[in-house]
C-alpha cells in the first residue's frame, strides 16, 4: 500500500487477478503495464482480488498474489478489493436487468452444449462457442415450471439488449477506436449455476465502483470489451477508456496460462530471484528464452 497524498485521480487503474492459481510471467507483466500506466501518469493503482467463484478461488492464492506483487515492487493504493465482499451488489444489477426482460433461464447443460460444439450446430465467437439460443424461447410459463426441478444459468439477450441501447463505440488506446458488437460473443451467462454472479457483469459493475477510468489489461479480455460496454449502456455506467496490451507467448505461441503450469512467480520468488529486476527487465522488454510477446 502507497501513500496517496499526490496522485492524480482523474487516472484510476486496477489489477484485478482471479485467486484461481498461482500468478506467472504474464500475471507479472499484465500488472506491471496497468501499475505504469498509473504511475506515469500520477495516477491510483488499485487492486481488486477477482473471487466471485468460491468453488475455484482459494486463500492461500490470494496471500501468494499479494506477495507476488510486493516483491515486483508493484505498490497498490488503499485496501486491496475483494468481490466476495460485494454479492448484494451484484445481485441489484441482476434484479434490475430482470426487470427490464432481459435475461432469461438457460436450463442446457455442458454437455448437451458440448454435442451441438460437435456436431457444429452451436457458431464459434471470438471468445468460444456462441450459445445456439435454445432456451431464449421457451415460453414463461414453461421455464418456472422446469425451475422447480432443475439448475439454470440466467442469460443475457443480447439481441433485445441491443435493440435497447441503439449502436455503441468504445476508445482502445492501442486499437483505436471500436465499435461495439456484443452479438459476437451472443447471449452470454450473467449469472451461472453455481456463482452468485459471472465474470462480465461483475467486472463492470466494479469497474465503475471503483472509479476506474482506464482499464487497462490484456488483449485476451478484448472481445469481452463489447459485453461490458452494452452493460454499462444497460445499466447506466460511465464507460472508461481501454488498453488492452499484448499477451506474453510461450516458445509454441500460446499464451501462458495457470492450468498450463507456466513457471509461477511464488516458485521464482522463494528461489531467491530479484523481483524488482524482473519488473525491469519486463519494462525494457527483455524475456527468459523462448517468451515473447504476442
Ligand atoms: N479477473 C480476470 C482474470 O484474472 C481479469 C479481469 C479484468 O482485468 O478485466 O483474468
Amino acid at each position: 500500500m502507497t501513500s496517496s497524498t499526490h496522485l492524480n485521480r482523474d487516472i484510476v487503474v486496477r489489477f484485478a487477478p482471479s485467486p484461481n492459481g498461482l500468478l506467472h510471467l504474464g500475471h507479472a507483466y499484465a500488472a506491471m503495464v496497468a501499475h505504469d500506466y498509473a504511475r506515469e501518469r500520477g495516477g491510483l493503482f488499485l487492486l481488486r482480488i477477482e473471487d466471485i467463484d468460491s468453488g475455484r478461488s482459494r486463500p492461500h492464492f490470494v496471500e501468494s498474489i499479494l506477495a507476488d506483487l510486493q516483491w515486483l515492487g508493484l505498490e497498490w493504493d488503499g485496501d486491496v478489493i475483494f468481490q466476495s465482499d460485494r454479492l448484494d451488489g451484484y445481485a441489484g444489477a441482476v434484479e434490475r436487468l430482470k426487470a427490464m426482460d432481459l435475461l432469461y433461464r438457460c436450463f442446457c447443460s455442458r454437455a448437451s452444449m458440448r454435442r451441438a460444439q460437435e456436431d457444429d450446430s452451436q457458431a464459434e465467437g471470438p471468445d468460444g462457442p456462441i450459445y445456439a439460443g435454445t432456451c431464449r424461447h421457451l415460453h414463461p410459463a414453461r421455464s418456472i415450471e422446469r425451475a422447480r426441478t432443475e439448475s439454470y444459468s440466467w442469460r443475457l439477450d443480447v439481441g433485445k439488449a441491443i435493440a435497447m441501447t441503439g449502436p455503441l463505440e468504445w476508445m482502445d488506446k492501442r486499437h483505436g477506436k471500436q465499435v461495439n458488437r456484443p452479438e459476437k460473443l451472443g447471449d452470454v451467462v450473467l449469472v451461472p449455476k453455481d456463482t452468485p454472479v459471472a465474470y462480465h457483469l461483475a467486472v463492470t459493475l466494479d469497474d465503475a465502483r471503483d472509479g476506474i477510468t482506464h482499464v487497462v489489461r490484456g488483449d485476451d479480455l478484448f472481445a469481452s470489451t463489447d459485453i461490458h460496454r452494452l452493460l454499462q449502456a444497460l445499466l447506466d455506467l460511465p464507460t472508461p477508456i481501454y488498453f488492452h496490451h499484448p499477451l506474453l507467448l510461450d516458445a509454441s505461441g500460446t499464451k501462458l496460462s495457470k492450468s498450463r503450469d507456466s513457471a509461477s512467480l511464488s516458485v521464482l520468488r522463494t528461489a531467491g530471484r530479484s523481483g524488482y529486476q524482473m519488473t525491469e527487465e519486463l519494462k525494457q522488454g527483455i524475456f527468459p528464452v523462448g517468451i515473447s510477446l504476442s
